[in-house]
């Protein structure tokens, strides 16, 4: 066994996320885990006893990752016990098995029970499965990062009960089942505890909060009342909500950011194509009118909020002219910026079996038009709110002498690095954009002091 260990005379442990807000959440909470079995996390390139990955399985490189990852853990220790958990592991658990150097791999039922699979950490022959049917993922395990970021994920939900042709999720997460609300507002008192300002509530699909919350299919409570009883946290400046289907943004849920000084104005909400034809074959539960009709709502109560959109290029069948109904209508819509996915066939999904496919280089030419069209809608949203005041709150990153952080309705800016305002809020006036993209600003003047 090499030093580190023999100095810091506990076993040490490493973590790498791969993927969304929940994974982040969630890779947290196995961290705290392994820290309550008296062990000391350390960074991923550094030696450490035990490495956990934490999968993503929503790309086709996801196996190219992870194998990634752990040659990058074994470069740091070669004796290191290598862990892959998360939804890859879920889904490919054998193929993960064979790859060189993984000692074990978990499946959704197993991840929180990570530390009971530890023993001597010898490292085996070859890798381990403990897995499941993801039907018997039908429990809810709480999740929430804290610690390494000035915004904290707060897990409100898991899993998804809709088929959408291309997603996998669904087959690696479960069914849809909810937290508790007294047990979100605890984790969101620890939260606080803890020093974070800010929480971003996170699931798969949080519109479709408080089913399963007492392990059955009914909706004990709706996201509107779970966010509604967060509102009254005093302990946390900030609430943001990460992504919500459009068809489960309901005009209460938009009045009610827009009277809550606590929930930002900002929604994110995957639009996926701007193509109706597009959207019945993704098996999607809107069509662009309702969307358009989302985002018209929102200007109307809360004008200055920031709107993000997912929009998949590429899918089978999407011909020049359905991407050119999905660019059009993203050009027209007042949407602030846009992540933009390649399509990519994924096993088991009904879309993986559907004829046209759309030929790989022209997927990526549509996806850097949409990549160019983002950065077209946030500068825009950004022009529109120069001369602004708005309240920051700054983070810890420091890059060339500037430390950066966002305002309630997502603008970036920057100012000069200052330590004792890490993770500080004030109020601001938004004044210029520079060549990065970043918005400089000025101290909102106190008119008392002035005086
Ligand atoms: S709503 Fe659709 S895309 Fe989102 S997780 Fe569920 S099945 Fe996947």
């Amino acid at each position: 066994m090499y030093l580190c260990r023999m100095m810091l005379n506990t076993k040490t442990v490493a973590f790498h996320t791969l993927g969304c807000k929940l994974n982040f959440s969630e890779t947290s909470t196995i961290a705290r885990n392994f820290m309550a079995e008296g062990y000391t996390q350390v960074a991923f390139n550094d030696p450490a006893d035990v490495y956990v990955i934490n999968t993503c399985s929503v790309t086709q490189n996801a196996d190219k990752e992870c194998k990634y990852w752990v040659k990058q853990a074994l470069k740091a220790n070669a004796e290191g016990f290598v862990i892959i958990v998360g939804c890859y592991a879920q889904l490919k658990p054998e193929q993960i098995a064979k790859i060189e150097g993984v000692d074990l791999v978990l499946g959704a039922t197993e991840k929180f029970n990570i530390t009971t699979y530890l023993g001597d950490l010898e490292k085996y022959d070859k890798g381990e499965v403990h897995s499941c049917e993801i039907d018997e993922a039908d429990f809810y395990v709480s999740a929430y990062s804290i610690g390494d970021r000035t915004r904290a994920f707060l897990k409100v939900q898991d899993g998804c009960d809709y088929k959408c042709t291309y997603c996998t999720i669904p087959l690696a997460r479960g069914i849809s089942r909810s937290d508790t609300v007294e047990n979100v507002l605890a984790n969101a008192r620890k939260i606080a505890a803890e020093g974070a300002k800010e929480i971003v509530l996170t699931g798969v699909n949080i519109g479709d909060y408080g089913k399963g919350e007492f392990g059955n299919k009914r909706h004990a409570h709706t996201f509107l009342e779970l966010i509604e009883a967060l509102d009254q946290v005093e302990e946390i400046e900030r609430f943001r909500i990460s992504s919500i289907e459009p068809n489960l943004l309901n005009n209460d849920i938009i009045d009610f950011v827009a009277r809550s000084r606590r929930f930002m104005p900002h929604f994110h909400v995957p639009l996926q194509s701007g193509s109706d034809h597009i959207l019945k074959k993704m098996k999607r539960r809107y069509l662009r009118a309702l969307y358009a009709d989302r985002v018209a709502y929102i200007k109307q109560e809360i004008p200055g909020c920031a709107i993000g959109a997912d929009v998949i290029v590429g899918f089978p069948g999407e011909t020049e002219e359905h991407f050119m109904e999905t660019y059009n209508f993203l050009n027209e819509l007042e949407v602030s910026y846009l992540h933009v996915f390649t399509y990519s066939e994924r096993d088991n999904t009904e879309a993986a079996a559907m004829p046209d496919a759309v030929p790989y280089a022209e997927r990526k030419k549509r996806a850097r038009m949409l990549r160019a069209l983002s950065a077209k809608k946030r500068r825009a949203f950004y022009e529109s709110q120069l001369g602004s005041t708005q309240e920051v709150l700054l983070e810890g990153d420091f890059k060339e002498g500037y430390m950066s952080g966002f305002t309630g309705n997502y603008v970036k800016v920057k100012q000069l690095w200052d330590p004792n305002l890490v993770n500080t809020s004030k109020k601001i006036v938004l004044k210029s954009i520079d060549e990065e993209g970043m918005v400089l600003f000025e101290e909102q003047q106190n008119i008392l002091t002035l005086a």
